[in-house]
């Protein structure tokens, strides 16, 4: 398939796009106040102030339609604006219709369409102009032939955003439960909270080393991991490309300290913020290398290399928050001021789209098609 050219800034192309992403948003938004008690996630609704809300979504719309208004200045075609301007017209009209609420009644299992929202949002405002103004690969354009399967991979892991949080909770809630931690939590949250959320990034990345580690290094782990090194186009979104099992075993290896040594809620929410940045930045595609901090924080150099197609850079770079942990495992790749030509499996034909990969994992070893002597050289 031809790859398609990057966007130009000035065709009306951009803001034609950003004008129905925005629009789709609001519309979004007001399903969820439609419907709170199925689309709303209970631990956000806590937080909601209906004000705020009314007003982030009417700011959402303004934007919207602000867009669509320069795309219709500049593009030939009309089309973009023209879609945009009936969702906002949709959005508005059901929104005005909106029923006052009476009381959520909590259900047991919801869909976080809210959660989707927000995170879709602020990762569109922070990483959209960062890739289209400090770009690393200047050809690649956002609507590459592999955004679909990426988007398709983050909607999915937000809407289950409340089963997954269970399942990843149940081994360390299984394990260390009612043994008697409180007392070790109460020193854990006497410590000030600069080292206290330094601690909480170490150790859970040393548990996160461990298994990302033999997702390498497993042959039949490497199955599943395979499906977040099989891209060939880092990018803010292809970060959310990983197996179900892949991300439920990783995230719930790496929670057992988090739960055994019982941080304080400001230090865990800020450990939960720092990890779901970092997390898309590693992966974007921009070349900023924040200088000296790239010894001190994963950058995306850094994790860039660990998708790296050139066997030389193998197993390296496994950490996601301290550089310094796979130095001292001998896993750090020395990669000075050098990017990687490319990224992904190499000549392996991984198969396109969520459902197909999530099957290929449990049917097809990707070392034996790599152009590899054994799987374990991976
Ligand atoms: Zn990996
Ligand atoms: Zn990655």
């Amino acid at each position: 398939m031809e790859e398609r050219k990057r966007l130009l800034i000035g065709e009306g192309k951009i803001s034609g796009y950003l004008s129905i992403f925005l629009a789709i948003i609001s519309l979004g938004f007001v399903i969820c106040a439609y419907f709170p008690d199925v689309f709303t996630t209970k631990n956000f609704r806590d937080i909601y102030d209906p004000q705020i809300v009314k007003w982030a979504i009417l700011g959402v719309l303004v934007l919207s339609f602000a867009f669509a208004f320069t795309s219709f200045i500049l593009s030939k075609r009309k089309r973009y604006g023209f879609i945009s301007t009936v969702i906002i017209a949709a959005t508005i009209f059901i929104g005005s219709a909106l029923p006052e609420t009476s009381g959520i009644q909590d259900k047991s299992v919801t869909i976080g369409l809210d959660w989707l929202l927000i995170d879709i949002l602020v990762s569109a405002i922070v990483f959209i102009p960062i890739e289209l103004f400090l770009p690393k690969r200047l050809n690649q354009s956002k609507f590459h032939s592999e955004w679909h399967t990426d988007l398709v991979y983050f909607i999915i892991s937000h809407l289950l955003i409340q089963v997954t949080g269970v399942i990843i909770q149940m081994p360390a809630v299984f394990a260390f439960k009612g043994i008697g931690l409180e007392s070790f939590h109460d020193n854990i949250q006497s410590i000030p909270f600069i080292p206290q959320l330094f601690v909480a990034l170490l150790v859970s990345d040393l548990f996160q080393y461990t298994a990302h580690y033999f997702f390498h290094k497993v042959p039949y782990l490497w199955r599943f991991h395979a499906v977040h090194h099989s891209t060939k186009h880092l990018d803010w979104l292809a970060g959310s490309r990983t197996h179900f099992l892949d991300l439920i075993v990783v995230r719930a290896v790496s929670f057992i300290p988090i739960y055994v040594c019982g941080f304080s809620s400001s230090v865990f929410l800020t450990y939960i913020v720092i990890v779901s940045f970092q997390a898309v930045l590693a992966h974007s595609n921009t070349r900023i290398n924040f200088g000296f901090l790239k010894y001190v924080f994963v950058t995306p150099q850094y994790h860039h290399w660990h998708h790296s197609d050139d066997p030389k850079a193998y197993d390296k770079n496994f950490a996601i928050h301290f550089p310094f942990i796979d130095m001292i495992f001998g896993t750090y790749y020395p990669m000075g001021n050098t990017w990687p030509e490319g990224t992904g499996l190499g000549n392996v034909k991984f198969p396109k789209g969520f459902s197909r990969q999530f099957i290929y994992s449990f049917t097809t070893d990707p070392s034996k098609e790599q152009n590899l002597k054994n799987p374990s050289e991976r």
